[in-house]
């Protein structure tokens, strides 16, 4: 005998939705700019501009110089899984930050999301929503480009709110992203703002672009972002295998740090967190660091996407290689390659 009625089963709203996405794609103020500053981005951006204030809790803004939108795709830009990025074809082949189509609209979901942007050809336009609800386009004035503005990030959900940690900490998250989507851009113009005294506030952070050659460029925007410290003890790292080319710049053993903050890893031009890349890398300086030291260095993978899968999770700081033996051999060896011909020789063969 059946002694409960059943509950209806609902299909949720959008705004539901986006808001239980955006627990997902923005942790904290900062995931919120990186979601931002990879738009700009993936843009074609030249020139990009951070401002926050409070640690990023009251206002982030991010103006760009890239190709803009135009008035009619202001409300897809804010619609769940509408990108121009991808065509839904082929997400194995993925050369864009973006491509899920989430970011913005869980940002408009959980907080007040302003686009004022224009395209070549078109009018300048712009488009509000605050808390899932969005407001019609209307026209803007401006040159060209993209700005962004979102303010007051999860008043919509005072939940994740109550998570969110001291100004000091969320300014510290939003500099460590910023820094790091610089250094895999050297080419363009970064620069980070704090506005919470307002007016044009205090530059926090700076880097104009780099010139020359890919080497050139990176070791530029490092000596800005790491010091000329680092840059002079670098050493220079270019090795490939089987597909799978690393590039970037690994610093001398007697440059290591007591802790393993400057470790910088990419993949394909992003910002990752990868467990055996940063095992690979203390592996290959092994015999020549005591166990409480920490290499520095800044690293760039790169391979055909096809050998690589950065959609394992919303935030994109993981990936899994196709192989990951492949990956780890590769770093391990043109490390140890890099720094024999260096003069610091491991006990163990150098292979590769
Ligand atoms: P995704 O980046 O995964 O495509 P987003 O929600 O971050 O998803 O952005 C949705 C779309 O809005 C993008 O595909 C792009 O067409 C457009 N867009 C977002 N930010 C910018 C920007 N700064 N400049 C130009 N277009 C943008
Ligand atoms: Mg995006």
């Amino acid at each position: 005998k059946i002694s409960q009625t059943a509950p209806v089963i609902r299909q949720l709203d959008d705004a539901a939705i986006n808001r239980i996405a955006a627990g997902e794609v923005v942790e904290r103020p900062a995931s919120a700019v990186k979601e931002l500053v990879e738009n700009a981005l993936d843009a074609g951006a030249r020139r990009v501009e951070v401002a926050y204030a409070q640690g990023g809790k009251t206002l982030i803004r991010v103006t760009d110089d890239g190709c803009g939108i135009s008035p009619g795709d202001l409300p897809l830009a804010l619609s769940r899984h509408a990108t121009s990025k991808i065509d839904g074809s082929d997400l194995l082949n993925i050369h864009t930050f973006g491509f899920r189509g989430e970011a913005l609209p869980s940002l408009g979901a959980v907080g007040r999301l302003t686009i004022t942007s224009r395209a070549a050809g078109h009018d300048g336009a712009e488009i509000s929503v605050s808390g899932g609800q969005m407001a019609k386009v209307k026209p803007a004035a401006l040159n060209g480009g993209t700005t962004v503005t979102l303010r007051d990030l999860f008043f919509a959900t005072p939940a994740r709110l109550k998570f969110m940690r001291t100004d000091r900490a969320e300014t510290q998250a939003i500099t460590d992203i910023v820094k790091r989507l610089a250094m895999a851009e050297p080419f363009v113009a970064f620069t980070l703002r704090d506005v919470s005294d307002g007016g044009d506030g205090r530059v926090t952070f700076r880097a104009d672009a780099e010139t020359g050659d890919m080497f050139d460029a990176l070791h530029g925007r490092l000596a800005r972002i790491l010091g000329t410290d680092f840059a002079d003890n670098a050493l220079k790292i270019d090795a490939e295998r089987e597909g799978l080319r690393m590039t970037g710049y690994a610093a001398l053993p007697t440059y290591s740090r007591g802790s393993a903050v400057a470790q910088y890893l990419f993949v394909n031009g992003r910002p990752v967190r990868d467990k055996m890349m940063i095992g690979a890398l203390r592996a290959a300086y092994m015999d020549v660091l005591s166990r409480d030291r920490h290499p520095a260095a800044a690293l760039f993978i790169d391979c055909d996407p096809m050998l690589v899968d950065v959609n394992v999770h919303p935030a994109k700081s993981e990936v899994r290689f196709r192989d990951p033996g492949l990956a780890r051999g590769l770093i391990v060896s043109g490390l140890r390659h890099a720094l024999a011909e260096a003069g610091h020789r491991a006990s163990t063969t150098v292979a590769g």
